[in-house]
C-alpha cells in the first residue's frame, strides 16, 4: 500500500547557488505538503551509506563527494501518489533529457550535480526518511 509519501533533498550546489526557494515554490506548487524539513551536511561515509545501492557504479565515489561537499536540504514531502509524481515533477536523471518544466530542467548542472533526489520505490521512501527524521521532526 502508498504512504503517499516520498523523500528528497536539495543537492549541495543547488542550495550553495541559493536555489533552495525556487525549488521549494516548484514542490509546492506542484502540490506537495512539507511534512518534515531541514538544512544538514552528511559526512562522505554518510553518504555512502545512503547511496550504497550505488556502491558498485563507476560513479559511487564521485556522488559520495558530491553529496557531502556542502550542506543539503532534506525533506519528507506528502502528496497522492507521491513517488511517482514526485520523479515526474523533478525530471530525468540526465538534464539533457528533462521534460521542459522539470525541477531538473531548471536547476540541474549535470548527471552529477543534478539539483534534487527524489526516492524511486514506496520502501526506499521509508527507509530513506528514517535515515534523516525521527518520528517528533514530522507533521
Ligand atoms: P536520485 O536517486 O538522486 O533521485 P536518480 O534516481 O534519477 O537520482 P540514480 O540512478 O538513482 O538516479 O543515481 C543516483 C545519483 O547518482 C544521480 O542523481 C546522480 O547524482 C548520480 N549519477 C547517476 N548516474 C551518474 C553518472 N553516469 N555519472 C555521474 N553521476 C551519476
Ligand atoms: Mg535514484
Amino acid at each position: 500500500m502508498s504512504s503517499n509519501r516520498t523523500y528528497s533533498m536539495i543537492k549541495p550546489h543547488a542550495v550553495a547557488d541559493n536555489h533552495v526557494g525556487g525549488i521549494l515554490k516548484m514542490i509546492e506548487e506542484g502540490g506537495f505538503r512539507i511534512v518534515a524539513l531541514k538544512k544538514l551536511q552528511m559526512t562522505a561515509s554518510q553518504a555512502g551509506e545512503f547511496y550504497n545501492v550505488h556502491a558498485e557504479r563507476p560513479f559511487y565515489g564521485e556522488l559520495c563527494e558530491m553529496m557531502s561537499e556542502g550542506p543539503i536540504v532534506a525533506m519528507i514531502l506528502e502528496k497522492e501518489n507521491a513517488v511517482l509524481d514526485f520523479r515526474t515533477l523533478i525530471g530525468s536523471t540526465d538534464p539533457a533529457e528533462a521534460a521542459e518544466g522539470t525541477v531538473r530542467k531548471a536547476y540541474a548542472k549535470s548527471k552529477s550535480e543534478n539539483a534534487v533526489h527524489g526516492s524511486d520505490s514506496d520502501e526506499n521512501a521509508a527507509i530513506e526518511s528514517s535515515f534523516f527524521f525521527s518520528g517528533i521532526e514530522r507533521f
